[in-house]
């Protein structure tokens, strides 16, 4: 089989080997990310299955409130790169050309649909959804906090964005400036380092940082009394904090953002022959055996 071209393929083929759905209390669905022996890597066939149980929920009316959950030992680990950049369904969130392409505008398209277009998708569920995450979360993980309303950390739990060493920006959905503003978002983005939970509920990126064996009771709390509101006045309420932050720019930036991380990777491909900085993931990897001390 050609792996270059995005499959087509029937509603429902695509299984559930990476995402596990759960319905833990009235009102509450719990999706798991269910890959803890790869960290919760996002491989595109996570990422797909992730969004058709977004969308069962969404379709689900005895469901008000969606947490996300990941198994194991860490939240998300980020990209799966070993995993390819094809399609494991036809696009959901944009209309493509050039999947499957050679070189930068393959690339691009993948992205643009899988990574930018999936985020925004999930950023206008019109439920509230609420991220429990422990552990690391790292580059690509942080995809799957931003666009969720609600971060709810375990005070073991750490967040980086180490990919300047691969000679781009930072993660495609380029809300950094946004969660923890302008200087702490240049600090995570300058030095890899990982930031503490702590720390990241300072900057206004974490709503609430809990023990960790009790960060799935206390989300599910959350979730069961935000439950206990009116579907609708929910969904305005979420809709108008959403609208007030496109206001503020965050589309256009993040736009500006996204074309200079692929501008990152053309550049790359030019100069190496590949997406990322050759020497980047040793550099991702001496960071990562530091600790989290921002010296
Ligand atoms: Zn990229």
């Amino acid at each position: 089989m050609d792996d270059s071209q995005p499959r087509s393929v029937a509603e429902g083929e695509l299984g559930s080997r990476c995402i596990r759905q759960e319905r833990p209390a009235p009102s509450v669905a719990r999706i798991v990310l269910a890959r803890p022996d790869k960290r919760n890597a996002q491989s595109p066939e996570l990422l797909y299955e992730l969004d058709h149980a977004f969308a069962a929920a969404v379709a689900d009316s005895g469901v008000k409130v969606i947490i996300l959950a990941a198994d194991g030992p860490d939240f998300s680990s980020g990209h799966d790169l070993a995993a390819g950049f094809s399609l494991p369904c036809a696009p959901v969130a944009t209309l493509q050309s050039g999947l499957g392409s050679d070189g930068i505008e393959g690339h691009y398209a993948f992205e643009c649909e899988a990574y930018l277009g999936l985020c925004r998708r999930w950023r206008e569920i019109p439920k509230p959804t609420i991220v429990q995450a422990q552990g690391r979360t790292i580059a690509g993980g942080l995809m799957l906090l931003w666009p969720m309303d609600l971060i709810v950390a375990a005070e073991n739990a750490t967040f980086s964005d180490p990919v300047a060493a691969f000679g781009v920006n930072g993660v495609e959905y380029f809300a950094h400036a946004w969660e923890l503003g302008a200087r702490k978002a240049k600090e995570l983005l300058f030095t890899g380092r990982a930031f503490t939970a702590q720390e990241a509920h300072q900057a206004g990126m974490v709503n609430h940082v809990v023990a960790l064996d009790d960060l799935e009771e206390f989300t599910l709390g959350l979730a069961s009394r935000i439950a206990g509101q009116p579907e609708f006045g929910l969904r305005l309420a979420k809709e108008s904090v959403n609208r007030s932050i496109d206001a503020q720019g965050q589309p256009m930036a993040m736009d500006s953002a996204f074309a200079l991380h692929n501008l990152g990777h053309a550049g790359n491909l030019a100069r190496y022959g590949q997406l990322a900085y050759p020497a980047g993931a040793e550099t991702i990897r001496a960071n990562a055996r530091r600790t989290a001390s921002p010296s």
